[in-house]
């Protein structure tokens, strides 16, 4: 795409709509593609190569259109609550009115219009708007091979590991295996460890159960799994007595685990993870992808490389391929979760390519063919992250050159983009790398109406700050610190500097950067953001608390600039996508030992209850 600088994220935003509402098709109803062909070239670029069977279901061509048929009817009238609209005065009112997918009056008008609508009386529960989390690899978590059980990350020992796989064991049939991965650490739990081998045959001895660590393991199984695993070759596996599986063990088990995968058990996998995100009150995510496997050898690209091999950890995925199972369902109206997706470039200078001309070759093909933007309310793509090419400071001056001409390729394009770089304690160098960058690409191109961004950010200066706000820029800060962050010897906070983020003005959004360095639960980051306080309860941020209240606006409001989405989403305000969630505590009141257990009690995504524990006592569903 050869846009000028007036193509930008509103303009073609608008398009879109404009363009939906002409033809009559309801958002829900947009066609994202007109088949399975051109749908898979414009979600996945000229260069995937892959065999079409990913986007054919039992032989049929997989349509991407929505067709959700009930949306017009449902009429819903919630009460009695206190109900944190976020909007530009903090209001809290006790009453919202949902009619289809929008809210459609808040406070005393909601109770006032008419219709035939249901009445929930919230019971006095504390109601704020569905979070957005502005950076997370969730497509991951939508993938998992086995009957995945992402609640372990909730776990606070390894009792409460068990008792979640337990939790899942009846519904999964004979010889297939419950999983459980990514999420972080072994600092999650308090005995720092994964359940041995005994430990899971004593609560699941009929099922075969692999569990996988973070990104790259270590993994643990049982007697079955280990049975299974030792079945297996090319290549083998080998299980401790123990049952762990370490080194390039864990991978390779991984592997025998991907390669069974059926198209069905991706489905299945994806709705799981929807289902999660709901049960922790998370109602859209921006995917930043994964560092794809490098399917590049010698300078040229093979795409068998792209498909399970033994040495993928599990952050590497097919990054053409892996959205697949989730826009079959959202073809089919079963997708509940807002998905927006970034693309994440992870070449460097390839030296067989020879000058600068002829490197970033899959970024550059990106750009030519990827629709940025694209969509409808509940599947869109939207631009170029959380990078283009790995970065590279000037010390390293051909890496640097690449990384550079990332940018400038993408500012040319006019796409969005987005940088990672977090900083540390004194030393804010590559995120000044970054801004000079995005200063010098708003010299050349112009990209001030494009919404660039950085990521993380944690110890951005308020100069810098200051500068990226002039850029029209915005800022995705982290809140995965508590997980693994220590005290520094020094005292100074490990980051972010919530405070003299929050100070600057910029637009601000936070983040947990899951599923695989940290957990999806937004809860534990807000926890953080508020106390300073790490998993194991040390001060690790002395100084950079925020308020609640500044808190939560990040993870609603923040986020939704961050994902250019303020017109529809992070307030509860008549005229927005009805995303909601029913808190089982009050969030503002609740003890600080606390906060990191609230839940919602039920959970409303575009109009519809997709998460309800039964806590208000609604029956007949
Ligand atoms: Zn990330």
């Amino acid at each position: 795409m050869a846009d000028t600088p007036e193509h930008g994220d509103e303009h073609r935003q608008h398009e879109t709509h404009d363009t939906v509402a002409r033809s009559g098709v309801s958002r829900r109803g947009l066609i994202i593609g007109g088949g399975a062909a051109v749908a898979a070239t414009a979600l996945g670029g000229v260069l995937s190569g892959g065999p079409a069977s990913a986007a054919t279901l039992g032989g049929r061509p997989v349509a991407y259109t929505k067709a959700r048929t009930n949306e017009a009817n449902r009429d819903l009238l919630l009460i009695n609550g206190k109900i944190h609209t976020m909007d530009d005065r903090a209001s809290v009112v006790d009453a919202v009115r949902i009619q289809g997918n929008r809210i459609v009056a808040v406070g005393h008008d909601a109770q006032q219009a008419g219709g035939q609508a249901e009445r929930i009386d919230l019971q006095g529960r504390t109601v704020v708007p569905g979070l957005i989390e502005s950076h997370t690899h969730f497509i991951s978590l939508a993938n998992r091979p086995g009957h995945h059980v992402a609640q372990w990350e909730l776990a606070s020992n390894v009792t409460e590991v068990l008792a979640f796989l337990a939790a899942r064991r009846p519904s999964v049939p004979e010889g297939e295996f419950i999983t459980a991965m990514g999420a972080g650490t072994p600092n999650m739990f308090a005995e720092r460890r994964l359940p041995t081998l005994a430990e899971i045959d004593a609560v699941i001895n009929d099922r075969p159960v692999f569990l996988y660590q973070g990104g790259g393991g270590p993994a643990r199984v049982n007697t079955l799994g280990k049975q299974f695993f030792e079945s297996v070759s090319n290549p083998t596996v080998t299980v401790a007595e123990d049952g762990s599986l370490t080194g390039a063990n864990a991978n390779a088990a991984l592997y025998h685990l991907r390669i069974r995968q059926t198209f069905e058990d991706k489905k299945r996998s994806a709705l799981d993870a929807m289902a999660f995100s709901a049960q922790v009150g998370i109602t859209t995510v921006l995917d930043q992808v994964l560092p794809p496997p490098n399917a590049w050898v010698g300078g040229i690209f093979n795409p068998a490389l792209l498909e399970p091999q033994p040495n993928h950890a599990l952050f590497n995925l097919n990054h053409y391929r892996m959205y697949d199972a989730w826009l079959a369902l959202h073809g089919e109206g079963r997708a509940f979760l807002r998905l927006q997706i970034n693309f994440l470039h992870n070449q460097g200078n390839i030296p067989e390519l020879g000058g600068l001309e002829n490197q970033l070759p899959e970024l550059k093909e990106r750009l030519r063919n990827q629709f940025p933007n694209f969509g409808d309310d509940m599947v869109r793509t939207y631009g170029i992250g959380e990078w283009g090419a790995p970065f590279a400071a000037p010390s390293n001056p051909t890496g640097h050159a690449v990384w550079l001409e990332a940018q400038r390729l993408i500012a040319r394009a006019g796409w969005r983009n987005e940088n990672a770089q977090a900083g540390s304690p004194g030393n804010a160098a590559n995120i000044e790398v970054v801004v000079a960058a995005y200063e010098q690409m708003e010299a050349e191109f112009g990209i001030k109406h494009l919404r660039w961004g950085l990521q993380h950010a944690d110890h951005a200066t308020p100069e810098q700050l200051a500068r990226l706000r002039a850029l029209g820029c915005g800022v995705s800060t982290s809140g995965f610190r508590w997980l693994n962050g220590q005290p520094r010897a020094d005292g100074l906070p490990v980051g972010p500097l919530f405070p003299q983020l929050v100070d600057s003005g910029i637009p601000l959004g936070m983040h947990e950067d899951g599923v695989h360095i940290a957990p999806h639960n937004p809860w534990f980051a807000l926890h953080y953001a508020t106390t300073g306080l790490n998993v194991a309860g040390q001060q690790i941020n002395p100084g950079q608390q925020i308020s609640r209240q500044q808190a939560l606006h990040m993870y609603t409001r923040g986020n939704a600039w961050y994902l250019g989405r303020e017109d529809e989403l992070g307030s509860i305000e008549k005229g927005k996508l009805a995303d909601l969630i029913v808190l089982d505590k009050d969030y503002f009141t609740v003890s600080e030992a606390a906060m990191r257990t609230v839940r919602p009690i039920m959970t409303i995504i575009n109009g519809e209850i997709v998460h309800d524990t039964g806590a208000l006592g609604r029956r007949g569903r």
